[in-house]
């Protein structure tokens, strides 16, 4: 397909599934299928350009790529902390000649690499944090050094690919147009970090943004991105339920803020059954609950946190004012009152631009095959990802240009099957590679298949 482009066989055709019989002389007929239907606007433009084979140029940096995941695998360091793997990325980026830019209060760093031409800007993300977990993988040579430090969510793998793929965009300026942002997040792993590099201005001018997540849950060799809702929010709450102590041999003279917040956790759990559309997702948790001193004394104030999931932003918008009207009354009948805080995490992650999704599906599929896209339900875990697609509009009145997606990294055949955060977790290498070309390739795809947003508008 990329070798008839480039010889410009396909000018003029324009007939989906059409199959092309070239007979050379004295040689067996050679036969391709070509499913046109992939071409989008701006597809000629992208005839005249693209010449390179991604994946072939992907799989020439497989040393490269190991190499930096196992050099940032042993060194991890916790969220908004990751000042030596910023050095590290600086360092190999100035080994690229890519400019790279970095912001007060915040580790991680915008690199930018342009095109020839002018045209669209699109970012492409990788986060660089670790957790503060001790890796129980002594018996590989990348463990970590970093005692209870250790990346088990597969940080390392993203910020390695991103590197990767730098260096064959730096080196094929001329096979897109446009710019290539890269932006290495810190703090992942602690909420909505990625909000800080919205505030100073890291997205100006971007019109897309592309990201992607190594999965334990699929195989490696498999992908996924899909169109609607990936992952929920993660929201916190803190509630302060406030009594009057007492002997615990008299509990008629107090008001007992342990049974009041008792009644406040099974209250909170009849929301999702009775006030949730049943269509919807929705996950009520108190994971934490803290008061008294003693098993003789009722203690006159308790504190309990919890944490919401839901795909739906509307719903979610509401649960501040739910979750304090049930509490407040939950807390009135035992005697006690409540106080509320509810702080907004991670925003639903929702692929809304399907044109996007099928960007990324389509690049995915050019470097893995068609046949390795794995299906994936949507999940109650959150990804501060979607920070950006928030403020990613894309041109007025359009759903936010942004999409996510997932890269299977589980191969049990190398004893590689343990879950993200657990102190086993280890991720395929041999996906790096292919992590590398994805990026690459959406990058280009979409560069040189839109034209530029402002000739769109005219
Ligand atoms: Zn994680
Ligand atoms: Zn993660």
């Amino acid at each position: 397909m990329l070798l008839m482009e480039r010889r410009g066989i396909l000018s003029g055709n324009s007939c989906a599934g059409q199959q092309l019989l070239l007979q050379r002389h004295g040689a067996a007929p050679l036969i391709w299928t070509i499913d046109l239907r992939e071409q989008r606007p701006g597809q000629k433009e992208r005839e005249q350009v693209m010449s390179m084979d991604i994946k072939k140029l992907a799989a020439e940096q497989d040393e490269y790529v190991i190499a930096c995941r196992r050099h940032l695998h042993s060194h991890p360091e916790l969220s908004c902390q990751e000042f030596e793997t910023t050095k590290f990325i600086l360092s190999e980026l100035e080994k690229m000649n890519i400019p790279y830019v970095t912001f007060d209060g915040c580790t991680g760093c915008v690199a930018e690499i342009n095109g020839t031409q002018p045209g669209r800007t699109v970012m492409l993300r990788a986060d660089i944090d670790a957790l503060p977990i001790d890796e129980a993988n002594r018996d590989k040579n990348y463990c970590s050094t970093v005692p209870g430090v250790m990346h088990a969510c597969g940080h390392d793998c993203h910020t390695a690919m991103l590197l990767s793929a730098a260096k064959i965009l730096a080196a094929h300026r001329d096979e897109f147009k446009g710019t290539v942002k890269l932006i290495f997040q810190m703090g992942e792993e602690i909420g909505r970090k990625s909000e800080e590099y919205v505030r100073r201005g890291a997205l100006e001018g971007v019109d897309a943004i592309f990201g992607m997540h190594v999965w334990a849950l699929m195989e490696a060799g498999t992908f996924n991105f899909e169109a609607g809702e990936r992952m929920a929010c993660s929201d916190r709450f803190t509630l302060l339920i406030r009594g009057a102590a007492a002997n615990a041999s008299t509990p008629w003279l107090g008001r007992d803020a342990l049974l009041a917040a008792s009644a406040c956790v099974m209250a909170l759990q009849q929301i999702s059954s009775r006030q949730n559309k049943a269509q919807n997702s929705l996950v009520v948790s108190v994971g934490m609950m803290n008061g008294g001193t003693e098993g003789n004394s009722l203690c006159d104030c308790v504190e309990l946190v919890g944490t919401v999931r839901t795909f739906d932003r509307g719903l979610r918008k509401e649960m501040p004012d739910r979750i304090a009207q049930i509490v407040q009354k939950a807390a009135e009948a035992w005697g006690c009152a409540a106080e509320c805080e509810y702080y907004f995490g991670p925003s639903p992650l929702i692929n809304d631009d399907e044109e996007l999704v099928r960007t990324a599906r389509v690049a995915a599929e050019k470097v893995m095959g068609k046949d390795a896209f794995a299906p994936l339900r949507k999940m109650t875990g959150a990804e501060d990802f979607s920070v950006y697609m928030e403020h990613v509009p894309g041109a007025a009145g359009n759903p936010p240009k942004g999409v996510f997606g997932y890269l299977g990294a589980r191969n049990p055949s190398k004893g590689i099957d343990c879950v993200h955060h657990h102190p086993s977790f280890d991720v395929d290498e041999a996906i790096l590679k292919d992590g590398t070309a994805v990026y690459v390739q959406f990058a280009v795809d979409y560069l040189n298949s839109f034209p530029p947003v402002e000739s769109r508008a005219s």
